[in-house]
């Protein structure tokens, strides 16, 4: 995994920071992130499930 990174100072933190050890802003937890590249992961699905449905149903143009 990688290691959290402060937004505001680009420093690299200890993975179980809370907040940046430098400048003190709080840092963004690894769930929600994981559960926004989960959402985006669906949506991908959801688009080439889309994008499949269209080239069968759609007449081909060649
Ligand atoms: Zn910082």
């Amino acid at each position: 995994m990688s290691t959290p990174t402060c937004l505001y100072c680009q420093r690299p933190q200890p993975e179980q920071a809370v907040a940046c050890t430098d400048c003190g802003m709080p840092l963004p937890t690894d769930r929600p992130q994981q559960r926004r590249l989960q959402r985006f992961f669906w949506f991908c699905i959801a688009l080439a499930v889309f994008c499949a449905v269209m080239m069968v149903w759609l007449p081909r143009s060649v």
